[in-house]
């Protein structure tokens, strides 16, 4: 049967009979199961536990790379002896399967095309190295199962930085995602990997150094690195005097390490915590993560989109399973989550306060390369689809230089500015200003401003603000100059 046309059947003495009789809405298909919300889901399970057929229905779905995907990311919401169930399921699987040393992580080169992949990997907002914290919180914000489970191998991560390293650097996503950096470790021949081994290849395959936020404070070694690799140690959770002696006895040491969390606890209000009792007036608005893209975990390959807290979002963001790449067109009225399942969404890095989708759009990429910008509702529902032209900030500059759109910043009047400074912004390039304006490129609704300096030659400094308007194609240049 190929994947995607699975479908769980009860194990029962008549399956077909009981197959029949059951109500349309009784029966499960994976397209449902991948719907379900997480408490949904959680219930879903117990119920079939309840009935002696929850092993079966995993042994099923877990030829069903979507649904082991879906399960894996809300696993903390199951019970214990349910996750125990899924964890020896996955791990059967990939017995059966082996490891295979010349493949990507997940074998994606079996399922995408090189040009998805190239999509896929130039959007990552993060790559999972293992599933499951060492640390446990209780509060953790992204739901992470208590104790390392599974890894990507590390040949797979080798073969990934070789082949994609130029698409990974265009977001340069950290190595971690609900985990701990710390906890990576894989055998390699006889050698065993670890997490700096794998930093070492975003270093030479993908040439930046990727970001480490660290909980483990145990291991001098280990915090020596992170001081050395500018990362942070988060000392949410502890007592200021302690997270202070904390950061002075590393300093003491030489170690100028950075930290995030003094004096803080982890939020109460995100995530699985939401269904604790008592905790209902602690509910955030939004979650932690800050942007939009694709995750890559040992479990599974994810479109994440930040969206405001709900309790089908309960971590403020929606992350779901990416199936294929299809050129299907989004429409209006469609769930988002139909929408992230078969097409790639665009990374954007935004600040956490602002829901992506609701607020700015969220850019999807088609397997045609059409992109849609995209906005939703609270409910997830597509209430906006549009296609989404990139925005070149030099069309712009000669938009309004041939129409004779420069103004005087400061007077707004408009002027014939002078040609030194005409040249230069004709001249400008704005490739190396791209990285600036990466935030603002990315936004296709609405008009857009796009604000720097040039100095140029016998004039000093000039200050441009340049105004567009994405959908009439209309700009002007405001200039003011810095005696
Ligand atoms: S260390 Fe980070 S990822 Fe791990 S459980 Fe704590 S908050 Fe979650």
């Amino acid at each position: 049967m190929a994947e995607g046309e699975s479908k769980f059947i009860p194990d029962t003495a008549e399956p077909e009979k009981e197959e029949a009789e059951k109500p349309e809405e009784e029966k499960f298909s994976p397209e449902r199961v991948l719907e379900m919300p997480p408490k949904e889901l959680a219930d879903f399970f117990s119920d079939l536990q309840e009935k002696g057929e929850l092993e079966a229905f995993l042994k099923e779905a877990a030829e069903n790379d979507a649904l082991v995907a879906q399960f894996s990311y809300w696993e903390k919401w199951l019970a214990k002896d349910q996750r125990r169930l899924v964890d020896e399921v996955v791990a059967k699987k990939r017995e059966v399967y082996g490891e295979n040393s010349e493949s990507l992580p997940l074998e994606l080169e079996k399922k995408f095309t090189p040009a998805e992949l190239h999509s896929i990997f130039s959007n990552l907002v993060g790559i999972q190295l293992t599933f499951g914290c060492s640390k446990g919180c209780p509060f953790c914000a992204l739901d992470a199962v208590p104790g390392v489970r599974e890894h990507i191998p590390y040949s797979q991560l080798a073969n990934l930085f070789q082949k994609y390293g130029r698409e990974i650097k265009e977001t340069e996503p950290p190595l971690y995602w609900a985990s701990e950096p710390s906890d990576y470790a894989s055998k390699q021949g006889l050698e065993d990997k670890t997490y700096q081994d794998v930093h070492q290849l975003a270093d030479e395959y993908a040439g930046y150094s990727p970001p480490i936020t660290s909980k483990n404070i145990e291991d001098q070694e280990w915090l020596d690195f992170v001081g050395e690799q500018q990362g942070r140690v988060s000392l949410y959770g502890r007592e200021p005097a302690q997270a202070e002696k904390i950061i002075q006895d590393q300093w003491s040491k030489k170690n100028m390490i950075r930290s995030v969390g003094e004096g803080r606890e982890h939020s109460k209000g995100i995530g699985l915590s939401l269904m604790k009792e008592g905790l209902e007036e602690e509910k955030e608005k939004t979650g932690i993560v800050n942007r939009d893209g694709v995750l890559l975990s040992p479990r599974g390959l994810y479109n994440v989109v930040r969206v405001p807290i709900s309790d089908k979002y309960p971590q403020g963001l929606a992350a779901v399973p990416l199936e294929k790449v299809t050129s299907e067109e989004i429409k209006v009225g469609e769930s988002i989550d139909d929408a992230m399942r078969e097409h790639v969404v665009e990374f954007r890095d935004l600040d956490p306060k602002i829901h992506g989708g609701e607020e700015e759009g969220v850019i999807f990429i088609c397997g045609n390369g059409t992109e849609y910008v995209v906005k939703n509702n609270e409910d997830g529902i597509i209430t906006l689809c549009e296609k989404y032209d990139r925005v070149d900030v030099s069309e712009f500059v000669q938009i309004s230089l041939a129409n004779n759109e420069v103004y005087d910043e400061n007077t707004g009047e408009k002027i014939e500015a002078d040609s030194k400074i005409i040249e230069a912004l004709k001249t400008i390039d704005f490739f190396d200003l791209e990285h600036e304006f990466s935030l603002q490129k990315k936004i296709s609704i609405g008009p857009k401003k796009w604000d720097f300096q040039v100095e140029i030659k016998n004039i000093g400094f000039v200050g441009v603000s340049i105004e567009a308007d994405l959908a009439t194609r209309k700009s002007r240049i405001k200039i003011s100059q810095k005696v």
